[in-house]
């Protein structure tokens, strides 16, 4: 019978921790596949991911990894040869995102990073699943890609400043609300908030709160790696903190005309003083599998 899935750190390994081989993992349920680089599944979430070099989208920064999903290689050439779908291994990283669940992160000696180890696999440690959406692969097919951002507790590793440099070159005031969930409110987003007055432009309810009313500014295109959104009024709609949720993770997008598609139907509310740039909204649509 199948091991359980155990999530986050198991006793005795810590990071750094090196394994011989895939098998070595097997024994502890660290990873518990032989061949696959996920260890989870789209009901339960994911566990572990090995890096072993088998995508050549995959970006490894250290702390930062921007990971691509399962599917679509030719098992013998590992070559991609279709669109990779978000199911199994791709639907667990998803759901470890929403639930917040720590994923473990190996990286195998064929994983080409000046952190791989010249031989077997290493432990890098825990990592959080910050951000999932879809793009076109260097292979021209559709890939499932992630972020993941390291969330273990060795803080030497994790300096906020490193996260911070991603955004230094523009004013803003960060906040951490989560491990999962980082609100950043620039000037440019207070004006958007106090432009619509708090009230959310798909819903037009606003929340009232002890210090006053109270909704998000969300970003079409993501500010930050790999996505590179701007923080500007072109980029920027007022929400709440539901279908802010919502938008961030793809249940629906807006089309050109500013009409909402996926599991929302109308039009977003709009002032005569705000525009959105359209390349902004191409971009959220096809990064959630719209058009
Ligand atoms: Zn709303």
């Amino acid at each position: 019978m199948r091991k359980p899935i155990i999530f986050g750190e198991i006793l005795d390994i810590g990071e750094g921790h090196w394994f011989k081989d895939r098998k070595e993992m097997m024994l502890s349920s660290f990873h518990r596949n032989w061949g696959a680089g996920i260890d989870g599944n789209a009901k339960e979430g994911v566990a572990a991911i090995v890096l072993s070099g088998g995508y050549e989208d995959d970006e490894d920064l250290g702390d930062e990894i921007i990971y691509t999903g399962a599917g679509g290689n030719d098992p013998n050439t590992r070559k991609q040869i279709k669109d990779q779908t978000w199911d199994k291994g791709n639907a667990g990283l998803r759901l470890s995102m929403d639930q917040g669940l720590p994923v473990r992160v190996i990286r195998g000696y064929s994983h080409k990073s000046e952190f791989s180890p010249a031989t077997g696999y290493t432990y890098a440690g825990l990592y959080s699943v910050v951000d999932s959406w879809e793009e076109n692969g260097k292979s021209g097919f559709k890939i499932c890609r992630f972020r993941l951002e390291y969330c273990g507790k060795n803080k030497e590793r994790n300096l906020p400043e490193t996260l911070e440099l991603r955004y230094s070159k523009r004013e803003k005031q960060r906040k951490e609300g989560t491990i999962l969930r980082i609100i950043r409110d620039t000037k440019i987003v207070r004006d958007i908030k106090k432009l619509y007055n708090y009230e959310c432009q798909v819903c037009r309810h606003t929340i009232n709160t002890r210090s006053g009313r109270y909704a998000e500014g969300a970003h079409v295109k993501p500010l930050g790696n790999p996505h590179d959104g701007d923080d500007s009024i072109d980029n920027i709609i007022c929400l709440c903190p539901n279908h802010h949720v919502m938008f961030d993770k793809g249940s629906f997008s807006i089309n050109d005309n500013l009409e909402l598609i996926g599991i929302l139907e109308g039009k977003l509310f709009f002032h005569k003083q705000h525009y959105l740039n359209k390349s902004n909204l191409e971009y959220h649509r096809k990064s959630h599998g719209y058009n």
